[in-house]
């Protein structure tokens, strides 16, 4: 199929990074017989994908309620029988299971964490397969940006990403929309002296130019580029007016800027 990436993670075990609609991934993880799904915005485009490399599906994994993460749980149940996991929200498709902060999952050898990230949709919550240091951020994080509020208040947002801010440096970051290189853009605008963000921007032009994904991240690189991850950072503070400004505060104003931006 056109444009699915395959990355391995170990033995027996590899991730399809599938893009979908217009900017989406859809992701796909193998282990041995074990199949999961995460947010499949398109059940169409997965179950080519399923045919093509007779994999049976067994479960999907949403984040949060909007169609362009949970069209596809109705075509994949009915074809699969897959059985349909994310938070409590009467506006996801065939959910079977709820889960809720804290709660852990079993994937063959992986456990899940499930951690509650509000902000962008409430409910919304993301998957960090500890073992494996994958974490499946929906909408909560893109590369070098964060999501838009459309149902939560600004300090859920700063708070769910300040969980994030937590988990090992080498997470790697797979985010539900292709969107860094305008994040990295806007990055360069609020930080116009950050190496690390020039050399990502430069890296990302490049990446997109050949028809490539910048999917995953890592919490390290994040931490460097993302303003929303360095809002309590001094050199942020300060490119936003704000030396002596709360990393709430800064965030919320880095979100305006943002929303104000595109
Ligand atoms: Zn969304």
């Amino acid at each position: 199929m056109d444009n699915v990436e395959k990355k391995e993670l170990g033995v027996n075990q590899f991730l399809y990074v599938i893009p979908a609609l217009k900017d989406n991934y859809i992701y796909l993880l193998v282990c041995k017989e074990e199949v999961l799904a995460v947010d499949p915005g398109d059940g169409k485009k997965v179950l080519s994908l399923l045919q093509e490399t007779s994999l049976t599906l067994k479960t999907i994994l949403i984040t949060h309620h909007h169609a362009d993460h949970t069209d596809g749980n109705e075509l994949l149940v009915r074809k699969t029988g897959c059985h349909v996991i994310g938070p409590e929200d009467d506006r996801i498709p065939e959910l079977e299971q709820s889960v809720d902060d804290g709660e852990e999952l079993l994937f063959g050898p992986f456990t899940i964490e499930v951690v509650a990230t509000p902000g962008h949709s409430k409910p919304h919550v993301v998957y960090f397969f500890r073992d494996l240091h994958v974490l499946f951020a929906g909408d909560l994080l893109f590369g070098a940006g964060c999501g838009r509020l459309l149902e939560g208040t600004s300090e859920e947002m700063c708070s769910s990403v300040e969980k994030i801010a937590k988990f090992p440096q080498r997470t790697q970051i797979f985010f539900g929309h292709e969107y860094t290189l305008k994040n990295l853009e806007f990055a360069h605008f609020i930080e116009p002296d950050n190496l690390d963000v020039k050399q990502r921007l430069e890296k990302v032009r490049h990446l997109r130019a050949e028809g490539k994904s910048t999917t995953p991240s890592t919490l390290a690189i994040e931490k460097k580029t993302n303003p929303f991850l360095r809002a309590q950072s001094p050199e942020l503070k300060e490119a936003v007016a704000m030396s002596n400004g709360d990393t709430m505060a800064v965030f919320t104003r880095l979100r305006k800027l943002r929303d104000d931006w595109q």
